[in-house]
């Protein structure tokens, strides 16, 4: 653990949208349930001063009392950033001047236009984005991230890449696809015979055709010359010394049941942070032992193209 406590928090897993893609999906349709404010303070309290919480997975301002949240965090002097669909953003952006510790709001835009709108289900909500982004920017650090797949043209990659350019974002964070199979799933459950995995798998495509899609893209890019810098994720991939995962390693997890946790994909849960300490949670026996045993068999198949691998 670096000396903050990084925390990715679940905060529930519903969502106002329905993507085709969603990772998440089998998991929200067991469990959508929007989380009751009392409990949401309860792990507040329980959090160390020098935490930095990440909300994740969800459409976050869907939450009610999603400003009385942030404000508790602004008074706890917490820092926070979001993951966000951007659907209710606009809603947001006068309070957004004054959450001082919202450090960062992090935007997943795959297309460009139509095709982003089409894998979304929404026909007007790139037209919104175009809209609300340029605004945010005055106010909020803003990250993009693309999932490079190879059904994304080349031309929309540019064009979404030439529009980022063109309202001065700062960074656009290109994202290998997860690549993994319903066996990949079964052979990590054998190495580890108690883990839990959930996880959506598909048919695996060749990881060197996706490999080699994925750098031709990124050269194009990169000839672009724009301002806008382009960062690769995970470039462990690519760099195959001291492979290890960024949350097994550095960061915290605390899922939509309010328990301590190991990562978006192994979902074996243990302390429930609205009854103890984080700092006595992350002691636990099971939960030390889990993660020693993931790490001595690290990666595991489904690991080998998380974005969370880094190099140590
Ligand atoms: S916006 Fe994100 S969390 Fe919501 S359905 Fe789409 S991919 Fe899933
Ligand atoms: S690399 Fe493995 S342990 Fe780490 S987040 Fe990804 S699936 Fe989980």
């Amino acid at each position: 653990m670096t000396d903050k406590y990084i925390i990715n928090w679940e905060l529930s897993l519903a969502c106002n949208l329905d993507c085709s893609f969603c990772s998440q999906k089998e998991r929200r349709y067991i469990n959508n349930k929007i989380p009751d404010q009392e409990n949401i303070f309860k792990i507040i309290n329980n959090l160390p001063a020098n935490t930095h919480l990440s909300f994740l997975w969800w459409e976050t301002l869907m939450l009610p009392n999603i400003i009385s949240i942030f404000n508790k965090l602004e008074e706890k002097e917490i820092t926070y950033e979001i993951t966000t669909n951007w659907i209710l953003l606009d809603k947001f952006l006068d309070n957004f001047e004054y959450l001082k510790n919202l450090t960062q709001i992090n935007i997943s835009i795959d297309w460009y236009w139509d095709f982003h709108d089409i894998s979304r289900w929404k026909k007007w909500l790139f037209n919104k984005l175009k809209k609300v982004i340029p605004e945010l920017i005055n106010i909020k650090n803003i990250t993009v991230s693309t999932v490079i797949s190879p059904n994304l043209k080349t031309e929309n990659i540019v064009k979404l890449h030439l529009w980022l350019n063109s309202i001065w974002i700062k960074e656009h964070k290109l994202i290998y696809m997860m690549n993994f199979s319903k066996t990949d799933v079964e052979n990590s459950k054998i190495l580890i015979s108690d883990i839990k995995i959930s996880m959506p798998w598909s048919e695996k495509i060749d990881n060197e055709m996706l490999k080699k899609d994925f750098l031709e893209k990124v050269l194009i890019l990169k000839k672009l010359n724009t301002k806008t810098k382009i960062i690769i994720e995970p470039i462990a991939l690519f760099k195959k010394w001291k492979i290890s995962c960024k949350q097994l390693d550095k960061q915290l997890r605390i899922d939509e049941n309010w328990k301590l946790s190991i990562c978006e994909f192994i979902t074996n849960n243990f302390d429930d942070i609205s009854k103890i300490n984080l700092k006595d949670a992350i002691k636990n026996n099971d939960f030390v032992e889990l993660k020693k045993s993931i790490k001595s068999k690290f990666p595991l198949d489904i690991c080998k193209t998380c974005c969370k691998l880094h190099n140590e």
